[in-house]
């Protein structure tokens, strides 16, 4: 006997877990972590989350998001995310997340590239794991949400364009499905894919896998974002460890292999990796320096405890020296196509936060405007699930016919659904390339 529920939720990232709060009490709901509950790239967002201080802020904030996606972006997504950012902020707040602020009680906020204006909460540098840690915390009191951790989904369970359910493995082997009225993909991005990631290795896009084999529509596949600035190691297979951009908004400076400013610091993410491959192949280099020492050293000390502990143990003292950085691939603008309440091609499944396309980021995500995407469209998610309660459709046979033989060996699994992906982006990239690129683990193969 399978699992039943009513919203099966793929993820306990932000997005996962903003969703469950969301919905009605009296919906039941499962949340699945591949890893452990905490093993979600929510918890590694350093910089912080956009919010819209004032009416004043608004057409910058509009601009600057548009701008750094290229115009690329669906406007009114923008205009959602931006407008609903403060009720989301609120949301946090309420939940007990903390975020800097003065000694009247104000909100301080900080700038990353490509903002004009500083607009970004934060606490230290440590912001997504404030935030999500709290998510947990609220989500772990309500009796009507089931957490199971170690457990993945391996397909879904569809007919006739209708999601019933998924195939899921669960934390001791064993193969089972589960009926639910909606699923939500929120499995977060595609960074496990790549040989140097700054995402978990586990977030390896199966999302859009499955949703290519089940002819879901999706967007912008190639749409990859490479971040200018990780900290460079020699140490073969480490998760990259992200120095923030917004190190670069209070101050730091890039410098060349003779210690030489060779570009402008607050590009946009892809224009300054662009600027740094581009010097790094002119130098002969790996890597380009980070000079964090232009910062004053509160600021450094206060803001960002975390990068300063890192780096140390890498055996460098950012008070003294300069620090080697690479880019690396970090996160994923394309996704499964979704409209604007987060529904996909396929009745009854929802896709949220990094695994869905909604059109907000364009061809390039301006800072810290993805754990406040991810939460927008999530509630949006819920709101429209629990709207549509009574218009569920059920098919309890389809389950009795399911063969989960297909799905034991698990290592050949990956590496099929990640040939779909590296298939589907090379197709991509060879109709609307766009420009720097990672090195992926897997070749692209055609699905059989
Ligand atoms: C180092 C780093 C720094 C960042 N800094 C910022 C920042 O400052 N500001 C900002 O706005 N954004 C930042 N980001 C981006 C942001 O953190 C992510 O885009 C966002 O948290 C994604 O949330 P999510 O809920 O979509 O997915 P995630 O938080 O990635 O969660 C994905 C979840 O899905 C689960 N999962 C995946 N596949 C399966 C499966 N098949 N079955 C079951 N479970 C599965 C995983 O176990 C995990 O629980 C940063 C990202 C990184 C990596």
């Amino acid at each position: 006997m399978g699992l039943k529920t009513d919203i099966l939720i793929v993820g306990s990232g932000c997005s996962g877990l903003y969703c469950a709060l969301q919905l009605p009490r009296d919906m039941n709901i499962i949340i699945l972590s591949k890893a452990e509950l905490e093993g979600s790239d929510s918890y590694l967002a350093q910089g912080g989350i956009c919010m819209l201080k004032d009416e004043s802020d608004y057409e910058s904030y509009f601009e600057d998001t548009m701008k750094a996606g290229h115009y690329e972006n669906d406007k009114k997504s923008v205009e959602i995310m931006i407008r609903s950012s403060r009720d989301v902020i609120n949301d946090l707040v309420s939940y007990g997340a903390r975020f800097r602020r003065d000694e009247n009680g104000d909100f301080v906020f900080t700038r990353e590239g490509a903002h004009s204006h500083h607009r970004i909460l934060f606490h230290e540098d440590e912001t997504g794991k404030e935030i999500t840690t709290h998510l947990l915390e609220q989500v772990k009191k309500l009796p009507n949400v089931t957490l199971m951790d170690h457990t993945t989904m391996l397909d879904i369970i569809e007919k006739d364009n209708v999601c019933y359910g998924a195939v899921l493995r669960l934390k001791d082997g064993t193969l089972t499905t589960c009926e639910a009225d909606n699923v939500v993909w929120a499995c977060g991005g595609v960074g496990g894919l790549y040989q140097h990631s700054t995402n978990f290795p586990h977030i390896t896009g199966d999302a859009l896998a499955i949703g290519k084999r089940h002819n879901i529509e999706l967007k912008n596949v190639n749409y990859v974002q490479i971040h200018p600035t990780t900290l460079y190691t020699e140490k073969p297979g480490e998760r990259s460890f992200l120095i923030s951009e917004s190190v670069r908004g209070e101050g730091a400076k890039l410098y060349d292999k003779n210690m030489q400013r060779f570009t402008n610091e607050l590009l946009p993410r892809d224009l300054l990796s662009k600027e740094i491959l581009k010097q790094m192949k002119k130098d002969g280099t790996k890597f380009v320096w980070e000079d964090l020492r232009t910062i004053p050293r509160e600021e450094v000390e206060s803001h960002f405890p975390n990068i300063v502990e890192k780096c140390k143990e890498e055996g460098y003292d950012v008070f003294k020296e300069c620090i080697p950085v690479v880019p690396a691939q970090h996160y994923f603008m394309g996704g499964v196509k979704v409209d604007y309440v987060s529904k996909t091609s396929m009745d009854q499944l929802y896709a949220v936060g990094e695994a869905a396309c909604n059109g907000v980021h364009g061809r390039n995500r301006l800072a810290s405007n993805s754990l406040l995407e991810a939460l927008v469209f999530a509630r949006r998610a819920a709101a429209d699930m629990a709207e549509k309660r009574n218009a569920i459709k059920k098919d309890p046979e389809l389950f009795e016919s399911v063969d989960l033989s297909r799905y034991e060996d698990g290592a050949e699994l990956k590496e099929e659904y990640g040939e779909i992906i590296a298939e589907e982006m090379k197709e991509q990239e060879d109709v609307n390339p766009v420009g720097a690129k990672a090195e992926m683990r897997y070749e692209p193969c055609s699905i059989q």
